[in-house]
């Protein structure tokens, strides 16, 4: 029986692997819903081309074809199809709701939205298990741990070494570092990639965020995620054992091959994905610099302090992101507008405490998640027009 299979996001980047992957598993896969926010031409043709799909334009009106308009329009569309998985390839905080519909409909859900997890990670797990449903991680160093410790057993893992490209920074000083441009932030040197993400990466709040994904997802404590820098974007995690042997996953730069595996699971398919000619092939890993990137040092902070402050990195860090790509913040301010909103008080009354179990603390339930989200993005948006009046970059 061929996988039934809602794509939302379909027309960015993830939309585009995904769709490439189903393309070339026609006889196993089978499209329910397509959705994009803005992107109503787009979406028309690709309901062409798969006629089975009902269609979801997030951010716009009811057009020819288009059954399901604006935001609520999209959740709608995910309860009402039931899909057997998932892909969740939305942008940004956008992407939680979608998560949470997807849960709720009994679908799996192969998840390259980090921000579901950053966000919510607890309260979207209690979800999956009340509703039975599988995570799997499509992020591609999550998708490496993934299956190394299902390989290895959760047990004997000690640590967990996470890779990151470095991004196109990597080697300027902090002075270059403050005058460079969007364009430049967003000419990656090993991935092709949607634009907020591409300039997480050159800032490396995007590791940031996988540290805090990694934790939630894998149940490991701050202390035990190390970040290594790894320009070649070839091994993409790996896991020390508590006997001393270290496994890693190894494969080409391309996600169409995590997208591939997440589909198929539990099976291991053929792919043309992600096949490595190791002929040549040289490795290289250094310590990053947290000096000339605090974003790494700020997603620390964040997991360490718990609750709904993940949930505030991520939402100071969307501002900032989007405050820099529209030239009214320098790139060395994203990490000062970031490490300004996550150091005010967040707590909700009678939730956490000044030293929470990180391992089983709860981020509040979905209003107070929404809450922190909205209140950081308000002292964000202070904090950039107070520096845009003063031009600092
Ligand atoms: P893109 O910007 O390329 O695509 C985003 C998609 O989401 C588009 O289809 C867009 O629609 C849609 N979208 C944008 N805003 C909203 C919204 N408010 N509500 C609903 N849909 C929306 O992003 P990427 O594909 O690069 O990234 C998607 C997610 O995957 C992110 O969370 C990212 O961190 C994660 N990820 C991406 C990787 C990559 O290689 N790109 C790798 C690992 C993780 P439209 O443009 O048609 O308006
Ligand atoms: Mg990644």
């Amino acid at each position: 029986m061929k996988k039934r299979i809602a794509l939302l996001g379909a027309t960015g980047s993830i939309g585009k692997s995904t769709l490439d992957v189903i393309r070339r598993g026609k006889d196993d896969f089978e499209v329910v819903l397509l959705s994009s926010h803005t992107g109503a031409a787009a979406l028309r043709e690709l309901g062409k081309e798969f006629p089975g799909a009902r269609l979801a334009l997030s951010g716009g009106a009811a057009a020819e074809g288009v059954s399901f308009p604006g935001p609520g329009g999209l959740l709608r569309a995910i309860a009402e199809t039931g899909a057997d998985i998932t892909v969740n390839g939305v942008s940004g905080a956008a992407g939680l709701l979608p998560s949470l519909a997807a849960i709720d409909a009994g679908s799996d859900l192969a998840l390259a939205n980090k921000e579901t997890i950053v966000m919510a990670g607890p309260l979207v797990f209690d979800r999956a298990r009340e509703k039975k449903v599988k995570i799997l991680p499509v992020d591609s160093e999550h998708s490496a741990i993934f299956h190394l410790v299902e390989a290895h057993g959760a047990e004997g893992v000690e640590e967990i070494l996470l890779t990151a490209s470095g991004g196109p920074f990597r080697k300027l000083s902090r002075e270059q570092m403050a005058a460079v441009s969007a364009k430049d932030a967003l000419a990656h040197p090993t991935w092709n990639m949607g634009p907020k993400i591409t300039v997480d990466s050159a800032s490396l709040a995007n590791k940031g965020l996988e540290v805090i994904e990694a934790v939630r997802l894998f149940g490991m404590a701050p202390e035990k995620i190390s970040v290594l820098i790894h320009p070649q974007s070839v091994v993409h995690s790996m896991v020390r054992m508590k006997d001393g042997a270290v496994y890693a996953q190894l494969s080409r730069p391309d996600m169409r091959l995590p997208i591939h595996e997440a589909l198929y699971w539990p099976e291991t398919r053929p792919s043309p994905f992600g096949k490595l000619d190791f002929r040549g092939l040289s490795l290289d890993f250094e310590a990053p610099d947290t000096e000339r990137f605090p974003m790494l040092g700020l997603a620390y902070m964040a997991i360490r302090r718990g609750g709904v402050y993940p949930c505030v990195y991520n939402a100071a860090n969307e501002e900032a992101a989007a405050a820099f790509l529209e030239g009214r913040a320098g790139f060395l301010d994203i990490p000062r507008i970031v490490e300004y909103v996550l150091t005010r008080d967040f707590m909700p009354p009678g939730f956490g405490s000044s030293e929470p179990d990180i391992l089983k603390e709860k981020p509040g339930d979905l209003a107070n998640i929404l809450a922190a989200d909205g209140e950081a993005r308000k002292l964000a948006g202070e904090f950039i027009l107070e520096l845009f009046r003063n031009f600092s970059f």
